[in-house]
């Protein structure tokens, strides 16, 4: 249906912000269909309902920067906490609210000042994401993740419990609502926190870090919560966006490279079952910890990758840094 059309028709909800953010949801919708049919997502968009609409986007007409923390939308003027300066060109501009009902503001911006380049410290590593570590590097290095959702399960459960007791659209149903919805928001607080410090420690100390990429369908169902909890998903993408901002060298090698099983001295193949923490070679006798033994491999694969062929990852475009920021709905 003709967009102007609809804005100018009986139903005022059109009207409730800008000509362009309609066309953002146009969009957006466009570019759902678009994943779909390149055979990126599984299901096609579907139908809305208007209230489910947690968020609007702004072009360059619509809003007006007033000043630090100041901005203007549709004739008004609202004040925001600015947590840093913006860099670059602002191109667009999302007005999101969460499920606590606090609105968040997320400036993605074009031309963004040349990365600062990390000093080089000829330093490569491999690195195994793990159940019992999270990362384990070449180095020997166990790192471990803090798991907040499992630490806050037990309280989680019972705001649930008692959630689901209360009338719906009653007032104590809401105010238990958000006390879920803390919940939820104090362990992804945590766990983003916790995620991008690691991720800028490690770009700092190596030139060259290399990932396996990760099943993780396979890891849910055979692992379950515990793959959520650690996001390693969600680790990747903010690392790889450190990679780029620190001008560093991440590479992402295929999940079905056998590191766990293939010996890092001699080349040779064993079994290696779930619960065997020791490698043991049966061939050269070399004996490591399991994870540290894979992500030898891991950083070979790296290795191998990049002397290769010609690399297309971390020196990427610009532009891939604005996506980073600009989460989806
Ligand atoms: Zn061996």
């Amino acid at each position: 249906m003709h967009l102007a059309r609809l804005r100018n028709g009986r139903r005022a909800h059109w009207k409730a912000v800008g000509s362009q953010s309609v066309q953002a949801i146009i969009d957006r919708l466009y570019l759902g269909w678009e994943a779909f049919f390149a055979g990126d997502i599984k299901r096609p968009p579907t139908f809305r309902k208007r209230r489910k609409y947690r968020s609007f986007t702004l072009k360059q007409a619509g809003y007006k920067i007033v000043g630090h923390g100041r901005i203007k939308i549709l004739g008004r003027n609202y004040r925001f906490n600015q947590s840093r300066p913006v860099s670059g060109v602002i191109k667009i501009v999302t007005v999101r609210r969460d499920a606590l009902r606090d609105i968040h503001i997320t400036f993605s911006c074009d031309q963004v000042p040349q990365p600062e380049q990390a000093p080089k410290t000829g330093l490569s590593a491999g690195a195994d994401f793990g159940l019992k570590d999270f990362l384990t590097l070449s180095t020997a290095e166990r790192i471990a993740a803090p798991q907040p959702l499992k630490a806050r399960l037990r309280r989680l459960r019972k705001a649930q419990r008692v959630l689901s007791r209360k009338q719906k659209g009653s007032k104590a149903r809401e105010s238990e609502r958000l006390d879920v919805a803390r919940v939820h928001r104090k362990v992804a607080n945590v766990r983003n926190d916790w995620q991008w410090k690691q991720a800028r420690m490690l770009l700092l100390t190596f030139d060259m870090l290399v990932f396996e990429t990760l099943n993780l369908r396979g890891m849910q169902q055979l692992w379950g919560r515990k793959v959520g909890d650690l996001g390693f998903a969600d680790f990747l993408s903010k690392a790889e966006w450190m990679a780029k901002k620190l001008v560093r060298d991440l590479v992402k090698i295929d999940p079905w490279e056998p590191s766990t099983q293939t010996c890092r001295v001699c080349g040779r193949r064993r079994e290696m079952p779930l619960n065997m923490r020791t490698f043991e070679c049966h061939g050269c006798g070399h004996v490591e910890h399991r994870d540290v033994n894979a992500s030898h491999n891991i950083l070979e694969a790296g290795r191998r990758l990049r002397s290769g062929a010609s690399s297309k990852t971390a020196h990427g475009r610009q532009d891939a840094l604005v996506t980073a920021e600009s989460h989806a709905l």
